[in-house]
């Protein structure tokens, strides 16, 4: 029997570990990956600032594809064949042990994403994985043979009998050309995980403040809670990045430009900040107001906020006016905030968009459409919110991509 010849495009998290996934398999196939980029794994190595967040602790298969904003629902399955508990075996039974943080991130305890891609290098080398780096694929053909014909940067032209796209988050149109070439259609790629531009001086002034707030879009029915850090250049943190996931597309649509609002106390009950400043007039009838921060408003914001309300610095809890109590609550629970565009997150990034889901097989990763073509990863209309979630469908997707490649059947 004939070789058979599988050919991975990309060199990425997706790519390399399908590459692996196959060829531990099937160590009869012959497995390449082509990465037009001078090395391999280059995400990784800069992913989670240099220490690599490689999935997050949560084994819960529904619960891990709740935090996809786009892809959730397909990744169940593969979710339950592949998951997160998966990673971390696969990586700790090659010696890399992991470690979680509070916030459920997963690092490998070296803190270095150095070891993370020594071990998929080793791993590649072991299996028998050819790596060929430099090397872009620039077109694609199905001569009708079954076979797939590949015209490189190279000015070569490779033949093999199955083929992994796996190029990553296709930031413009033309980064899918390949798939669209092989009959598959994209969501137009927008971003996903930015923070946002607020211009509003005295907010600015605060950067560096960090708060546990509830930030929301009205109009948009985007609602979150969670660390909020305020920035040089506006709104950061968690809550941010997280709003900014779920309303890649709506944003978008918006320009980047729309009221955000802020709720700084969102612990509180509506009544109980009333009854609370209430209080406060009557037993710190002689303390100023701008010396007593509700907590856990820090004493910096505080001051902002209650000079943003239109209280002048001297106002004593006494002398505060029913309608100056008004607007304070207005500021504390609603502040509005006009967004006026946004910035990369340098953390994480990735791409709302890519080839639509409904064609492809989750069950084998493979296409609908054309036979024998199989996808992984980020070039697909898959993106989580920050925290491990992206690189764990670049795991999964691309393992059971690579066992299918290899004609292992796939658990159900
Ligand atoms: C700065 C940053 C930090 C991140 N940190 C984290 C993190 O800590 N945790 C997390 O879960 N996610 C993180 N992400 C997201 C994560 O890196 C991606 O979701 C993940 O890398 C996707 O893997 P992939 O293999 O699909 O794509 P990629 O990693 O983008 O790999 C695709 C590869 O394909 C190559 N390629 C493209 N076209 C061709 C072609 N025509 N021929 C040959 N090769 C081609 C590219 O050069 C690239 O190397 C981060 C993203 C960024 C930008």
């Amino acid at each position: 029997m004939e070789t058979q010849r599988v050919i991975v495009v990309g060199g990425g998290a997706a790519g390399v570990f399908a590459a692996i996934a196959c060829a531990e398999a099937a160590p009869d196939m012959e497995v390449t990956v082509l990465e037009k980029g001078p090395r391999l794994l280059s995400k990784v190595r800069i992913s989670g600032g240099g220490r690599c967040n490689v999935t997050h602790h949560c084994f819960d298969p529904r619960d891990f594809a709740a935090r996809f904003p786009r892809g959730g629902r397909e990744l169940i399955g593969p979710f339950q064949r592949f998951q997160a508990r998966d990673t971390v075996q696969w990586f700790e039974s090659r010696g890399v042990k992991l470690k979680t943080e509070g916030d459920g991130r997963m690092f490998p305890v070296t803190d270095s994403s150095e070891t993370v891609i020594d071990c998929l290098l080793q791993a590649a080398q072991s299996a028998g994985v050819r790596l060929v780096t430099s090397c872009g694929v620039e077109g694609v053909e199905k001569p009708g043979d079954g076979s797939f014909g590949l015209r490189t940067s190279h000015h070569e032209e490779l033949v093999c009998d199955q083929l992994l796209l796996a190029t990553g988050g296709c930031r413009t149109p033309v980064l899918g050309q390949l798939a669209v070439s092989l009959g598959h259609t994209l969501e137009p790629p927008v971003p996903s995980l930015f923070t946002f531009h607020i211009e509003t001086p005295w907010l600015r002034e605060l950067s560096g403040v960090s708060v546990e707030a509830e930030a929301s879009v009205a109009g948009a029915g985007l609602r979150e809670r969670g660390p909020l850090l305020v920035t040089h250049w506006g709104l950061s943190g968690p809550v941010v990045l997280r709003l900014s996931a779920w309303g890649a597309r709506a944003l978008s649509e918006l320009n980047y430009r729309f009221a955000l609002r802020i709720n700084w106390l969102p612990h509180l009950k509506a009544g109980a900040l009333g009854t609370e400043l209430d209080r406060r007039r009557r037993s710190e009838a002689a303390r100023l107001v701008v010396n007593a921060p509700v907590p856990p408003i820090t004493a910096r914001l505080w001051e902002a906020l209650v000079k943003a309300a239109g209280i002048a610095h001297e106002t004593r809890w006494a002398d505060l006016s029913r309608s100056a109590q008004h607007r304070l609550i207005q500021q504390l629970t609603q502040t509005e905030f006009p967004v006026t565009g946004k910035s990369l997150n340098k953390e994480e990034f990735v791409t709302c968009g890519g080839v639509r889901l409904k064609e492809i097989d989750f069950r084998t990763m493979q296409s609908r459409i054309c036979r024998g073509l199989y996808f992984a990863g980020e070039l697909l209309d898959i993106d989580g919110i920050t925290g491990g979630f992206n690189f764990q469908a670049a795991w999964t997707t691309g393992w059971i991509a690579g066992r299918s490649m290899a004609g292992q059947t796939v658990r159900d």
